[in-house]
C-alpha cells in the first residue's frame, strides 16, 4: 500500500484492564512490519492507557487519547488536560466526536480550541465530522460538513486529521455506498483546498468498518484510512483489517 495510512481504533468505554491486555498483547503477536506509510494508532479509555503504555512501548503502535479538554488546567471536574495525555506518550487526540456532540453538547467551538491546543502541544487532532441520516435524506450533507470544517479547524493547523463518520452508519452496521464515500472525501479535499487549509491531510472514513468491507471501503474511496469502533474490540477482527494495511 503505497499511499499513507491511518487505522485508528477506538476503543470507547468498553474494555476494561483484562481485556484491553489481551486485545493488546495480541496485536504486538502479529509482528506487523515496520511501515513509514502505515500508522497503528490505539485510542483506549483514559484509565486504561499507563497500562497499554506499559504493553506497547517497543512496538510500532501509537497511543492517542479519545478526547481532551482546551484549557492546560482548571477546574473541570473529570477531565483530562493535555499535560497528563502527552504524560502516558499520547501522540493524537480524536476530538468532535458525534458520541461527545450528543451527550456532551460538543460544539464545534469548543472542537476548534482543542485542535489549537493539540496543535500548540505538539499533538495531531482527528477532528471527527459527519450528517445525521435526516441531514443525508435531505441531500444538505455536504453544506453541513463544510460548516463543520470551517467551524472546527484553525486555519493555522498544520496536520489536518479529519474523520468522516457519518452519524447514521456509527454502530449501525450500515455504511454509505464506496460512491457515496468517495464523494464526500473527494469533497473534503477539494474543499480544503480551496479554503487554504494545509495541504498536510488525511481524511480517514468512519461508520461500520469491518474485515469484510475493508477492502472495498479503502480501494474505492480513497480514503487515508479508517477510524474503527466496534471492530477495533474485536481481537479477529482489528487484526485481520490490520494485516489488510500492512500486508497489501
Ligand atoms: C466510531 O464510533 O467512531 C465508529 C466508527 O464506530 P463503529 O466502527 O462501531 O461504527
Amino acid at each position: 500500500m503505497s499511499q499513507n495510512k491511518l487505522i485508528v481504533s477506538n476503543w470507547k468505554m468498553n474494555l476494561n484492564i483484562k481485556n484491553s491486555i489481551k486485545i493488546i498483547t495480541n496485536m504486538a503477536s502479529l509482528n506487523l512490519p515496520k511501515l513509514r506509510n502505515c500508522k497503528n494508532i490505539i485510542c483506549p479509555q483514559f484509565l486504561l492507557i499507563p497500562k497499554i503504555l506499559e504493553i506497547t512501548k517497543d512496538k510500532d503502535i501509537i497511543l492517542g487519547s479519545q478526547d481532551c479538554h482546551y484549557e492546560e488546567k482548571g477546574a473541570f471536574t473529570g477531565d483530562s488536560s493535555i499535560e497528563m495525555i502527552k504524560s502516558y506518550n499520547c501522540k493524537y487526540s480524536i476530538i468532535g466526536h458525534s458520541e461527545r456532540r450528543q451527550y456532551y453538547n460538543e460544539s464545534n467551538e469548543n472542537v476548534h480550541k482543542k485542535a489549537t491546543i493539540l496543535q500548540k502541544n505538539k499533538l495531531t487532532p482527528i477532528i471527527c465530522i459527519g450528517e445525521s441520516l435526516d441531514q443525508r435524506k435531505k441531500n444538505i450533507h455536504l453544506n453541513v460538513l463544510s460548516k463543520q470544517i470551517v467551524e472546527c479547524i484553525p486555519k493555522e493547523l498544520k496536520d489536518i486529521v479529519i474523520a468522516y463518520e457519518p452519524i447514521w452508519s456509527i454502530g449501525t452496521g450500515i455504511t454509505p455506498s464506496s460512491d457515496e464515500i468517495l464523494e464526500v472525501i473527494s469533497f473534503i479535499r477539494n474543499f480544503l483546498k480551496k479554503n487554504n487549509f494545509s495541504d498536510k491531510s488525511s481524511i480517514l472514513y468512519g461508520g461500520s468498518v469491518n474485515s469484510a468491507n475493508i477492502d472495498l471501503i479503502i480501494s474505492a474511496s480513497k480514503a487515508d484510512g479508517v477510524l474503527i469502533g466496534g471492530a477495533s474490540i474485536e481481537t479477529n477482527e482489528i487484526n485481520k483489517i490490520l494485516s489488510y494495511f500492512y500486508f497489501n
